[in-house]
C-alpha cells in the first residue's frame, strides 16, 4: 500500500463524463489498496475564460481580486469530482488550498507555497476518505487567496507529495507523457521513459508546458518521484528523477520552445562602464524579468548596441522604459520585435560532447533561418528566430538529432 498524490489538468476534468471518468481511475487506485490525494485544475477553458472577464473590466486587474476571481475554477471541480466519487461509495472530501493551509508568499498571481499543513489530509486519509484539493491556490499569511501561476496546479500536487511524504507523485493530462519536443509541432515526436530533473528543469524553463517549472524545481529538491501520464489511455508515462547511469543515453534529450518573448535593442550606446546598469536598472526597478543579453563589441565611434529579450506582456511596458533610457544615455535609436521566438536544445550529453551548437546552427542556416541571439549553458542551446520559422526549425532540429529513434543503450 502506499501514498499517492494524483493530478488532473484541465482537459481531464474538462466536462462531468471526465469527472467520472477520473473518480474512476481515483477509485481504481483505492482497489489496488492505496491512500489518493488528488489534486485537479480548473475545467478547461475556465481560467482564461476568468481572465477574460476581469480584463474586459480593466488591464491589469487589482491582483487581490484577480486571485480571487481565478482560485473559483479549482472549487467547481473538487467539488464536482468528490460529488462522484461519493455517488460512486467512495468517500471523499474536498478543499480549497486556504481550508488545508496551503501557505503562500503575498505575490498575487505568481505566489509560492511556503508551508503545508497536513493534519487534516492524514486524518481523512486514515478515515479511509480520498483527500480532494484545489491546484494552484493558496493563502497568504493574512489569509488573502493567492494563485501560483498559470500551470500552478502541477505544483500543488508535487508540493503536496512533499509535504505528506507520498510515494508518488502522478501527472495525469492529455498526452501520455512527456515528449521530445511537443507532440503538437511534431507529430513523431518520441515518448521518453525518464528524463532527469535537470533536463526536465531546463525544458520547462525554456518552454515546455507539459510541467510547471516550479513543480519540477519542488520535486528535485525534495526527491519527489513525479510521472507524467494520460488521464485516457493506459502506460508508463514518463519518469522524472535524479540522473543516473540507467538513463537514456541521448546527445539531446529534448528541444523546446517559447513564443512568450519579445526583443529590445538599443542602438548607438556610449561604450563606457555602467551602462549596461543605466538600461537593465529601470527595467528590473519595473520588474521585468530579462532573459538573454547580447552587448556587441563597441565600434570605432565608441557606440555599442545593446539588445534583450523580455516575457510579450511586458513588451510595451520595456519600450516605453527604453525610450527614456535613450535620452538619458544618449543613445541614438530604440527597436523592438515580439515577432520573435525562442528555441532550445536540451540534453545532459552536451556536456560531455562538443560540436553540438554548431551542428544545430548549420542546421537552422540549411534551411535559411536567421539566428537573432544565441545563449548556453551547460546542458542547452538557445536561439532567437523569427516567429515564423518556429515548427520548421523544431522539425529541422528533430530530424537533425534523430530525437525521434531510440538513443543506443550505453
Ligand atoms: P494540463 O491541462 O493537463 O495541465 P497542459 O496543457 O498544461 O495540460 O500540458 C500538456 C500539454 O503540454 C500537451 O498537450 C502538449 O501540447 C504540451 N507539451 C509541450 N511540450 C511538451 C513535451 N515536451 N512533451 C509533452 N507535452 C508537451
Ligand atoms: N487552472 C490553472 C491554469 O489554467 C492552473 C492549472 O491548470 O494548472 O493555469
Ligand atoms: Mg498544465
Amino acid at each position: 500500500m502506499a501514498l499517492i498524490v494524483q493530478k488532473y489538468g484541465g482537459t481531464s476534468v474538462g466536462s462531468v463524463e471526465r469527472i467520472q471518468h477520473v473518480a474512476d481511475k481515483v477509485i481504481a487506485a483505492r482497489k489496488q489498496g492505496h491512500d489518493v490525494v488528488v489534486v485537479v485544475s480548473a475545467m478547461s477553458g475556465e481560467t482564461n475564460r476568468l481572465v477574460a472577464l476581469a480584463k474586459s473590466i480593466t488591464d491589469p486587474p487589482n491582483p487581490r481580486e484577480y486571485d480571487v476571481l481565478l482560485s473559483t475554477g479549482e472549487q467547481v471541480t473538487i467539488s464536482l469530482l468528490s460529488i462522484a466519487l461519493i455517488s460512486k461509495g467512495y468517500p471523499a472530501r474536498s478543499y480549497t488550498g486556504g481550508q488545508v493551509h496551503i501557505l503562500t508568499d503575498d505575490v498575487h498571481t505568481k505566489a509560492r507555497i511556503l508551508d503545508i499543513d497536513d493534519k487534516k489530509m492524514h486524518d481523512d486519509l486514515k478515515e479511509g476518505r480520498v483527500v480532494v484539493v484545489a491546484g494552484f491556490q493558496g493563502v497568504d499569511e493574512k489569509g488573502n487567496i493567492t494563485t501560483l501561476g498559470r500551470g500552478g496546479s502541477d505544483t500543488t500536487a508535487v508540493a503536496l507529495a512533499a509535504a505528506l511524504k507520498a510515494d508518488e507523485c502522478q501527472i495525469y493530462t492529455d498526452v501520455d507523457g512527456v515528449y521530445t519536443t511537443d507532440p503538437r509541432i511534431v507529430p513523431h515526436a518520441r515518448r521518453l521513459n525518464t528524463v532527469s530533473f535537470e533536463e526536465m528543469l531546463e525544458m520547462a524553463s525554456l518552454g515546455s508546458k507539459v510541467l510547471q517549472i516550479r513543480s519540477v524545481e519542488f520535486a528535485s529538491k525534495y526527491n519527489v518521484p513525479l510521472r507524467v501520464l494520460s488521464s485516457f489511455e493506459d502506460g508508463p508515462g514518463t519518469l522524472i528523477a535524479p540522473e543516473d547511469k540507467t538513463m537514456e543515453k541521448a546527445l539531446i534529450s529534448g528541444i523546446a520552445f517559447n513564443r512568450d518573448e519579445a526583443k529590445l535593442t538599443i542602438l548607438g550606446v556610449p561604450d563606457k562602464p555602467g551602462i549596461a546598469y543605466h538600461i537593465l536598472g529601470p527595467i528590473a526597478d519595473a520588474n521585468i524579468e530579462v532573459d538573454m543579453i547580447v552587448q556587441n563589441v563597441g565600434a570605432e565611434n565608441a557606440t555599442t548596441d545593446f539588445t534583450f529579450t523580455v516575457h510579450r506582456n511586458d513588451y510595451q511596458k520595456s519600450l516605453d522604459i527604453l525610450g527614456k533610457v535613450k535620452t538619458d544615455v544618449g543613445a541614438r535609436e530604440v527597436k523592438g520585435d515580439d515577432n520573435i521566438t525562442k528555441i532550445s536544445i536540451v540534453g545532459v550529453g552536451m556536456r560531455s560532447h562538443a560540436g553540438i551548437a554548431s551542428k544545430m546552427f548549420k542546421a537552422l542556416a540549411e534551411e535559411g533561418i536567421n539566428i537573432q541571439m544565441i545563449s548556453t549553458s551547460e546542458i542547452k542551446v538557445s536561439v532567437v528566430v523569427d516567429e515564423k520559422y518556429l515548427e520548421l526549425g523544431v522539425r529541422v532540429l528533430h530530424s537533425t538529432f534523430e530525437l525521434e529513434k531510440e538513443p543506443i543503450a550505453a
